[in-house]
């Protein structure tokens, strides 16, 4: 025997089984975004590598080692998208969308990235996000953690996340900034790790990011970023918390909090969660006003988020009911015995999708005795089994029988099935 493939090391496999509580988070986030007035946009899950090296950054964790960068045929450097927002601006920059107007967009797919993977860690993954160009004002800052919070709501965790909220200020503040933390990193060197050592030169904010537990106290107790705003920035950020009080929204300001990405000023925010392990960031996201500029079109300011759709999944399935949110594959199953039940069976079933396109009807196929019938019907999760045999094709009607529940099987005719169908799988 061949020896069978295995999917690629990170990469996981949606089975039927995974594929409802998919749908349910998928559908939250359309219902959620929609209710805002945000507006989706796709775009391919490859770009030029160049576009995510300048956006991003080059001294970041994404660009320098998880990126899946590829030369194709024609010797064009392409990469894997490994986040959404840099192929967003450039797809609103290339057809002009960022041009003298307000943007609000969101986007759903995978991303690829060439990490360790581990629960809530994957090398493909599925972020969700939001993106707002041409409004510099905190009211969009507001309203995007707005609606990371409704969504928290609807799906029912809000309890179990926390938002994490900072400002990094203007460029010209977050440089002054950086000379004194430099400082004080030069005066503690030999408690930094080798990562650590290395960015003091080429990036020494992401030191502040490092997850390494040693450099806790040391980052603890380095000068705050927040204590060196521009007087803007500032403004703008106690208008935004502002906001968060009026809505009731609960924030702890963490001065440590400054993103793994390059392109962020001013608001940065990370929801997170203790229900998860180490992986326990769910949604981050912020303003990032120079990068639309900087990827060559307007000066446009930006603000957005990303979630990745894995760990929110993974909160979901801590849910006692969550069985109860989400919908199955079949409603009901159509036993069919005999020829002629058969070919009744096929009218049926085509009445029934017509009619009531919202019952998800599978169809007995593979013939068999009404034994084996019934155990398909039972193995498709079905509520209800319609049985169709002879005396039902000569009478016009149907038998119901309830799979999942004691109660009488029931004769009905078939106009009256047609009637009662939706109300007997409430
Ligand atoms: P982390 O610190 O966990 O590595 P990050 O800062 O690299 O996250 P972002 O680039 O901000 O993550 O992406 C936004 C969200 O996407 C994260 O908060 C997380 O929920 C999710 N995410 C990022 N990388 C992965 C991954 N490899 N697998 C699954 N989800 C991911
Ligand atoms: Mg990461």
């Amino acid at each position: 025997m061949n020896k069978a493939f295995k999917a690629v090391k990170g990469m996981n496999d949606c089975l039927p089984a995974a594929s409802p509580v998919w749908h349910y988070l998928e559908n939250t986030l359309r219902q959620v975004v929609a209710s805002f007035g945000y507006s989706e946009i796709r775009t391919p899950v490859i770009e030029n590598t160049q576009l995510f090296c300048r956006s991003i950054g080059e001294v970041t964790d994404i660009v320098e080692k998880e990126m899946y960068t590829f030369v194709d045929k024609g010797k064009d450097s392409l990469t894997l998208r490994p986040e959404g927002t840099a192929s967003c601006i450039r797809a609103a920059v290339e057809h002009g969308l960022t041009y003298n107007q307000q943007q609000r967009l969101w986007y759903m797919g995978p991303m690829f990235r060439r990490e360790n993977p581990q629960k809530g860690r994957y090398r493909q993954f599925h972020q969700f996000g939001a993106e707002t160009f041409g409004i510099a004002d905190p009211d969009i800052d507001a309203e995007l953690i707005a609606m990371t919070a409704m969504l928290w709501q609807k799906l029912g965790f809000a309890d179990t996340v926390r938002l994490q909220l900072n400002s990094l200020g203007s460029n010209e503040a977050r440089e002054a900034y950086k000379l004194i933390l430099v400082n004080y990193f030069k005066d503690n060197f030999e408690q930094l790790d080798k990562d650590s050592q290395r960015r003091l030169d080429s990036n020494p904010l992401r030191i502040l990011d490092s997850k390494n537990p040693e450099l806790v106290d040391l980052i603890k107790n380095a000068p705050k970023l927040n204590e060196h705003l521009d007087e803007a920035s500032q403004l703008h950020f106690t208008n935004l918390c502002n906001k968060l009080d009026v809505l009731g929204i609960d924030y702890q300001i963490n001065p440590t909090l400054v993103r793994g990405l390059d392109y962020y000023n001013r608001t940065v925010f990370e929801w997170v969660t203790d229900a998860l392990g180490a992986q326990g960031t769910i949604c981050a996201g912020g303003r990032y006003d120079g990068l639309v500029k900087q990827l060559g079109g307007q000066d446009t300011p930006g603000c957005g988020f990303a979630m990745g759709l894995e760990r929110i999944i993974l909160l979901l399935e801590q849910q006692i009911e969550l069985s109860t949110k989400l919908s199955p594959a079949v409603d009901v199953y159509l036993c069919m015995l005999g020829e002629k039940a058969e070919i009744e069976g096929l009218k049926l079933a085509r009445k029934i999708r017509e009619q009531l396109p919202l019952v998800r009807l599978q169809m007995h196929c593979g013939g068999g005795n009404f034994k084996k019938q019934l155990k398909r019907a039972d193995k498709s999760a079905a509520r209800l089994a319609i049985i169709l045999g002879d005396d039902e094709v000569v009478n016009q009607s149907a038998g119901i029988k309830f799979l999942r529940e004691q109660r009488e099987q029931l004769l009905l005719s078939q106009d009256d099935l047609m009637n009662q169908l939706v109300e007997l799988l409430k």
